[in-house]
């Protein structure tokens, strides 16, 4: 079938040799924007709204026409593009020739007694990864991943014993939203089943910075999920630079794990601790809310049975807390296997909730949700090829371990 996408006939201009950008860089780069390719067909989902207007612009389209192709991805939840009824002929026949609405595939899918479900979703290359969604009274979360398995190495979290493998795209981390809520039923500004979305799937998401700001565009913009900022939350384990760079292209909710409120103890929680230790952290978490009116961070804390759940850390993190405006999220610990940590009891979770809670600070504690299914926090643990020895060498530590308890 010949390509009917507009191809410049110029010969390339030579390139500067201190750059590899090519021609029209300043919207290539831009997150959500990317040139047409005329060898492949595009997917649609890796366009936040710009993107997809510049993307029917160079296909001699009018804008305009992108908006009702917006609408029918994300609020109909419809990827052929022959039932774009209000669209031209032509123009369907168009589309599909040089792209596709391309959400990732189901591997597997799974409910919980407790209503959560689960999905593993292929990506390319044998990865995959996982999405879960939470349904409460009042609301319905969605937990999104942003990479193949994580390239930090929290030793409490699930994801990490598997090592990493790349950044997910930006059609991978909308796809997941669009999986779901085609599941659900989900229809932006109609009928809401997905309520909130949180960046705290497998990854850190910080590390994924462009594809991740372009999927949180779409799912705020009102052409796509049109979720409130207050409505989705980027959570990170603290890479200050990029905390500060999101202050500036994003407008959302910001969580972090802490997990310690001293450096020498949250260093061997989250290693990332060392090169921004919690002072660094704090100050960037400031300026975040600083330019956000009525904005609160939410700290997440993992309790870790006689690791980090004594009364004197309790009363640290109030000190810590008091320097800006914040609640702390207590999860805990959700063991995995392979672990050395264990949960705490549930009465040392109490009455760390409510020395937080005398101190001032507004401390709930997160109900565990979908243990039945392994998709409680800190579980998710997806499909990696590891490029990195992590989840071998995790797996040498659980055999050392059990040649030792034999
Ligand atoms: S807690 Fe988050 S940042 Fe840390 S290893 Fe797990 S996925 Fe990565």
């Amino acid at each position: 079938m010949p390509c009917t996408v507009r191809t410049r006939r110029k010969p390339p201009a030579p390139r500067s040799r201190t750059s590899s950008r090519p021609r029209n860089c300043a919207r290539a780069n831009r997150p959500g924007t990317k040139l047409v390719n005329p060898t492949e067909k595009t997917n649609l989902l890796d366009f936040d709204r710009q993107g997809l207007r510049d993307f029917f612009t160079q296909l001699g389209e009018k804008p305009y026409r992108a908006d009702q192709v917006m609408k029918w991805i994300y609020h109909r939840l419809e990827n052929d593009f022959e039932r774009m009824t209000d669209l031209g002929k032509n123009l369907r026949g168009k589309l599909s020739e040089v792209c596709y609405v391309g959400p990732p595939d189901t591997m597997f899918e799974k409910g919980s007694t407790d209503g959560t479900h689960k999905w593993l979703l292929g990506m390319n290359g044998g990865n995959a990864i996982e999405t879960v969604y939470i349904p409460e009274p009042t609301r319905g979360t969605l937990c999104v991943s942003s990479q193949v398995g994580c390239g930090l190495n929290c030793t409490f979290c699930s994801t990490a014993t598997q090592g990493f493998n790349r950044n997910l795209s930006t059609a991978e981390i909308i796809g997941q939203v669009w999986v779901a809520a085609k599941y659900l039923g989900n229809v932006p500004h109609q009928r809401r089943r997905i309520t909130n979305v949180v960046m705290m799937g497998m990854g850190e998401p910080l590390m994924n910075f462009d594809n991740v700001v372009a999927a949180m565009n779409l799912m705020r913009d009102d052409l796509g999920f049109g979720l409130a900022s207050k409505r989705v939350t980027l959570s990170t384990s603290g890479l200050v630079p990029q905390i500060d760079k999101l202050s500036e292209v994003a407008d959302v909710s910001l969580a972090v794990s802490l997990h310690a409120p001293t450096d020498e103890l949250r260093t061997t929680l989250v290693p990332l601790n060392k090169k921004y230790p919690i002072d660094e952290l704090l100050a960037a978490c400031k300026r975040y809310v600083s330019s956000r009116p009525r904005a609160s961070i939410t700290f997440e804390y993992t309790l870790m049975k006689g690791i980090n759940d004594h009364p004197e850390h309790a009363r640290q993190l109030v000190k810590l807390m008091r320097r800006l405006p914040s609640k702390v999220n207590l999860i805990p610990f959700n063991p995995f296997p392979g672990t050395r940590y264990e949960r705490s009891d549930a009465g040392d979770i109490e009455t760390f909730r409510r020395i937080l809670n005398e101190g001032g600070i507004i401390a709930t504690v997160r109900r565990t949700r979908g243990d039945d299914i392994d998709a409680a926090c800190g579980q998710l643990k997806g499909q990696v090829l590891d490029r990195t020895r992590r989840s071998a060498e995790f797996r040498k530590q659980l055999e050392k371990d059990a040649i030792h308890a034999a």
